[in-house]
């Protein structure tokens, strides 16, 4: 399919070839489904909402539930005041969430609906029943990305829900915002954090929504998801860990400042040392001491690196993706001796591109790019391995790359659903994913003689 891009590269300003993220409600949407008994309502036009649901639904495998505004002309032209007004009274007549959570669109951006003002209006005209909550993120898709989208919706749990702490001491408890990640990484943090033994509350947890046990019957709210309760709690506790800058630091800095909180930003777990950062700053905080399986399975993931290094060593490896996701990525790549060539984020980010060039110092890196460019370098420089998500197959098949999918969206495998990236496990399964791929290029290229049984 794209067997046609040439090799020759032109700079171009004005315009992105299938850029490298996609709308901001997305990620608002996403965020909103992790909070237990939660409605996310798109104030926009359906076919906001329908794309939104309908891309969610084809990475997570799972019916993802929202509503929308509506807007027609009328709304267009005159604001969508009435238009959310009705939607918040129909949505708790006839959905009954405990919570909605409104994120706005394009549309309704560029008119400039003051949603604060609807909701205080809506409540006031009695339409949010006792007990139940409206909240919201502006999330224009003009700027920023789906990550942008999911940050302010975690900065909007903040904002609204979060209150000071009344006591003198805080809760021994420790807020996690784990990032932009599948629920199966959501829960692999849960797992890490409950082998060491703390208190915590995920902000927001879509496991148990978004990769819930089939047993025959349909919940509009399932069981997972953050309690509301919790969230009116955050500020107790004694500390928020954030992973992945770029999506969690809005919420990190408003709960700093509104309950005078402690915080700890840091890059996702994802490789060795960002995932012993990770359990560092909760064995710290919590004063624990790390189990001692969890030091044999850091070991194991070592002894998984030490073997496989005479295949991964010094292998070009272009990455596309989100900005918090390939921090991570070119870190671990780098620590297992691969050679990040070109990093490709769809995210603006001078901030980011700056970090990734202390990282991976030879490497391509562009932040606010797309997948266009990135096959066109690769033509120019071929490299060993691609990674990326679902849409990184078509430069993958073009030039007969190995492709490991990697990030959001992945439409087309469904082993992300399962199993997680985070952790010392999620390594090793990034490794396993990487050594397969190219063992099995190998295999299909390589003359019979040459075919290898044994690696
Ligand atoms: S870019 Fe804007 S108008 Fe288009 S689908 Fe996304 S939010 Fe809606």
């Amino acid at each position: 399919m794209l067997e046609g891009t040439t090799a020759e590269i032109r700079e171009r300003k004005a315009l992105r070839v299938n850029p490298v993220k996609t709308c901001q409600p997305i990620g608002a949407m996403y965020a909103a489904l992790g909070v237990n008994g939660c409605m996310p309502h798109s104030h926009g036009s359906q076919g906001c909402c329908a794309y939104h649901r309908s891309h969610l639904t084809r990475h997570y495998k799972e019916p993802v539930v929202a509503t929308t505004s509506s807007f027609t002309e009328g709304a267009s032209v005159f604001g969508g005041m009435s238009n959310l007004t009705t939607a918040i009274e129909n949505i708790f007549s006839i959905y009954e969430p405990e919570i909605v959570a409104v994120h706005t669109t394009c549309l309704s951006e560029v008119i400039g609906d003051d949603i604060p003002t609807i909701i205080k209006k809506a409540a006031e005209a009695g339409k949010i029943p006792e007990g139940k909550t409206v909240i919201h993120a502006n999330t224009p898709s003009f700027v920023g990305s789906h990550i942008t989208g999911f940050a302010n919706q975690c900065e909007a749990f903040v904002k609204y829900l979060a209150e000071p702490r009344q006591g003198e001491e805080p809760r021994k408890m420790i807020n996690i915002f784990p990032g932009f990640v599948d629920p199966a990484d959501m829960r692999e943090i849960r797992r890490l954090a409950d082998d060491l033994g703390i208190e915590y509350l995920m902000v927001p947890d879509a496991s148990d929504v978004l990769d819930s046990a089939y047993d025959g019957k349909y919940q509009m709210y399932p069981d997972g998801g953050t309690p509301v309760a919790g969230l009116k709690m955050m500020g107790e506790n004694q500390l928020s860990v954030g992973l992945g800058p770029l999506a969690s630091e809005p919420a990190l800095k408003t709960i700093a400042k509104k309950c005078e909180q402690p915080t700890e930003l840091l890059e996702l777990p994802i490789g060795v040392s960002a995932t012993d950062a990770f359990v560092n700053s909760l064995r710290l905080a919590a004063g624990v001491k790390v189990p001692t399986e969890m030091v044999r399975e850091r070991g194991r993931l070592i002894d998984m690196i030490s073997d496989m290094s005479q295949y991964l060593h010094k292998k070009k490896v272009a990455l596309f993706g989100d900005p918090d996701h390939l921090t991570s990525m070119t870190r671990f790549l780098v620590e297992i001796g691969m050679e990040p060539a070109i990093v490709i984020a769809g995210h603006p980010g001078k901030k980011w591109e700056k970090k990734i060039r202390e990282i991976a110092p030879g490497a391509e890196v562009r932040a606010s790019s797309d997948m266009h460019y990135l096959h066109q370098w690769i033509k120019n420089h071929p490299v060993d391995l691609l990674i990326g998500n679902s849409y990184g197959k078509l430069v993958a098949k073009a030039e007969d790359i190995p492709f490991v999918r990697f990030g959001f969206p992945i439409l087309d495998r469904v082993g992300h659903r399962a199993f997680s990236i985070v952790g010392y496990r999620g390594a090793m399964r990034l490794i396993e994913k990487m050594t397969d791929t190219l063992f099995d290029h190998t295999d299909r290229l390589c003359p019979d003689e040459d075919l290898e049984l044994i690696q």
